[in-house]
């Protein structure tokens, strides 16, 4: 379609990215949907199935986020396929919750390389391209507790919060050039990662909430497109805070 812009987003199975992908391909984007390796072709027919997408308006991409060469390879194979990329939605993201005391170097290192690093291994191939064409949208998806902390969660939020010196950083770098990059910042949402959690913290959490309620994956997703589409363009560098109250920063 004539004018049709082209927006990838990571994580793009999961339960805010799935949202994500599903507005940004009703506001008429083509979506490339980042999936990891552990994903296959039936969990993408699934997926499609799931979010009624139009098949022709959406592809699949399979890259692990930590891995910088594939990343390259893939995202630039990507851009000679499509003519151009619009909008970069990094959402893919993990937790590997414990006390610091506890915490092994794997669960810092998987957690900041999967929610930080991957920053990098996805912006950088894409940020150049973005420039030359004068114009660009990145959305970093971070989460309240990087900007509050959280016991447990300081690989977490140090991955999250690096998140916010990183979209700032780089809206400086984009900003004549027309590419804007800003953060939602979510508070607790119905998704798997949270429904992972034990339930009576889950009710704490909730009772902690002026709204009394988590966010629904819809309302992250409301957020990120706005600040994708062209009526953002004087935002940058901004965190989007989506928590209900939790935190106002
Ligand atoms: P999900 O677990 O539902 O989705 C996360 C997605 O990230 C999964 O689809 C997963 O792919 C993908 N992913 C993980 N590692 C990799 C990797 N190495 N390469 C490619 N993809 C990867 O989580 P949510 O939808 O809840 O979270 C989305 C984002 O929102 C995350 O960044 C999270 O930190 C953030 N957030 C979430 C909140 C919440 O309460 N849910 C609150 C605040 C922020 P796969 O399915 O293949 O494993």
């Amino acid at each position: 379609m004539e004018n049709q812009q082209t927006a990838i987003v990571t994580g793009a199975f999961g339960g805010i990215g799935t949202a994500i992908a599903k507005q940004l391909a009703n506001a008429n984007y083509f979506v490339i949907a980042v999936a990891s390796e552990r994903r296959s072709q039936a969990d993408y027919d699934a997926w499609l199935n799931q979010t009624q997408i139009n098949p022709n308006q959406v592809k699949a991409l399979f890259l692990d986020v930590t891995n910088v060469q594939a990343c390259e390879t893939q995202l630039t194979e990507v851009i000679v396929e499509r003519g151009r990329i619009d909008v970069l939605v990094n959402n893919a993201g993990i937790t590997r919750d414990t006390s610091f005391k506890k915490m092994s170097h794997t669960q810092w290192s998987e957690v900041i390389n999967t929610n930080l690093n991957a920053l990098f291994n996805m912006t950088h191939p894409l940020f150049a391209h973005m420039c030359a064409n004068k114009y660009g949208r990145i959305i970093n998806i971070s989460s309240v507790n990087g900007q509050k902390g959280q016991f447990g969660q300081a690989n977490y939020a140090a991955a999250k919060a690096g998140m916010i010196g990183f979209s700032k950083s780089l809206a400086y770098e984009g900003a004549r050039a027309g590419v804007t990059v800003n953060v939602v910042a979510p508070g607790y949402t119905e998704t798997p990662m949270v429904a992972a959690m034990r339930q009576d913290v889950l009710d704490n959490i909730k009772a902690q909430v002026p709204m009394q309620r988590l966010a629904s994956p819809d309302e992250v997703a409301h957020a990120v497109v706005y600040l994708a589409s062209e009526k953002a363009a004087y935002i940058t560098g901004e965190t989007l805070a989506l928590n209900g109250g939790l935190y106002m920063n």
